[in-house]
């Protein structure tokens, strides 16, 4: 054997490959959905599982709500993992509205799409390099953002949440079909 390949070959012995699927995975993803269910969805590449789905959860970063059983938060979105960097696009059109009244949990830079025809805003939360300004127009395949953790405690996800337009935190509504997800 050459005597060049030996350091090689010690590497390759010594790190275990890592499996495909795993390529991206966020070590801080903790999945509180029994859904393993990859989904494609207009508002992001690729397919993904879900973290947490929208309503009462196990998850700990959520104030125990009287909506839910004894402990447990409600949670007014879907996360959805994505590796940071996921390339995140409208899924639906609509306008780019001020998240100005969102807290620092949704991160640096949230994003609000508002549809008039359908009556809601659009909530893209732990968003980085936005690529959209308050005021313009989106349509459906438009690039937004890229997922990132800002705000967020659990890894680089999508928080999806809707709300009825110009509503707060109370106008949460079921955002699943607006995600327009498909099994993978
Ligand atoms: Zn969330």
């Amino acid at each position: 054997m050459p005597r060049t390949l030996l350091p090689a070959l010690a590497l390759a012995l010594l790190v275990p490959a890592a499996p495909a699927s795993a390529a991206g995975d966020d070590p801080r993803w903790v999945f509180y959905s029994h859904d393993t269910t990859a989904y494609t969805s207009p508002w992001y590449a690729g397919a993904h599982r879900t973290m947490i789905g929208y309503g009462c959860t196990r998850a700990p970063y959520y104030s125990p709500d009287s909506r839910c059983p004894v402990g447990r938060g409600f949670h007014h979105g879907i996360d959805v993992a994505l590796p940071c960097g996921t390339p995140i696009r409208a899924g639906r059109a609509g306008r780019v509205v001020s998240s100005a009244a969102y807290g620092p949990a949704y991160g640096a830079q949230p994003l609000v799409i508002r549809n008039r025809r359908l009556g809601v805003d659009l909530l893209v939360a732990h968003a980085r390099r936005v690529y959209v300004s308050v005021g313009d127009r989106v349509r459906r395949g438009d690039r937004l953002a890229r997922a990132s953790d800002s705000g967020a405690p659990d890894g680089c996800h999508l928080h999806f949440e809707v709300r009825t337009a110009g509503g707060g935190l109370d106008d949460a509504r079921r955002p699943v079909a607006f995600l327009d997800r498909k099994p993978a």
